[in-house]
């Protein structure tokens, strides 16, 4: 059973005009198909090939650096495809919403770090949002297609929301002006799937 690029859940034009439908067409088409292609390839013949990426990621120091970007990438893209959503945006209510404002002040806090941890990380990777392993909510970062899932992250813990900050997610419409894109993505974030995610953490 090889890996396989998961269905988006939306049209590749459901996120305009925030997110436009040549750049998720392209970045979930090619790039995270191309990450689900070389996974296969660094894991053909080896047993991993039938576990779960989860898995996989919790103990990716066992593993060479081909499955850690690329298994990384394909676990990464699938949780962001999941987190977005048309017509979506606000802020999360409930049990999430209070976490936030405990943890950080307010959503408005919140935002600003997650902005500025995307904005800061340099060259290429992603902003995420965590529960730690003490089941606090923490903001984080990672190079490249690491998580905090993995067993090599400076800081661990599982991630319920990421936003990816390589230039392929938003170059075509934002050039090099990342933090506009960072601006833009909280008009399709779909809160009610990262609060069943934060249930489930
Ligand atoms: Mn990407």
């Amino acid at each position: 059973m090889a890996f396989t690029l998961p269905a988006l859940p939306y049209a590749t034009d459901a996120l305009e005009p925030h997110i436009d439908k040549m750049t998720m067409e392209i970045h979930h088409g090619k790039h995270h198909q191309a990450y689900v292609t070389n996974l296969n390839k660094a894991l053909e013949g080896k047993p991993e090939a039938d576990s779960n990426i989860e898995d996989i990621i919790k103990n990716i120091s066992k593993f060479p650096m081909a499955v850690r970007n690329n298994g990384g990438g394909h676990y990464n893209h699938s949780l962001f495809w999941t987190i977005l959503g048309p017509g979506a945006g606000g802020e999360p209510t409930g049990a999430l919403g209070d976490a936030i404002k405990s943890t950080f002040g307010s959503f408005a806090d919140f935002k600003t770090k997650i902005n500025e941890a995307g904005a800061t990380r340099f060259g290429s990777g992603w902003a995420w949002l965590i529960v730690t392993p003490e089941k606090k909510l923490a903001v984080c970062s990672t190079p490249n297609q690491d998580n905090p899932l993995m067993d090599i992250a400076e800081v661990k813990g599982t991630p319920i929301f990421g936003i990816d900050v390589w230039e392929h997610a938003y170059y075509l419409k934002y050039q090099n002006r990342r933090p506009d894109y960072l601006a833009a993505v909280w008009n399709v974030i779909n809160w009610s799937h990262v609060a069943e995610l934060y249930s489930k953490a």
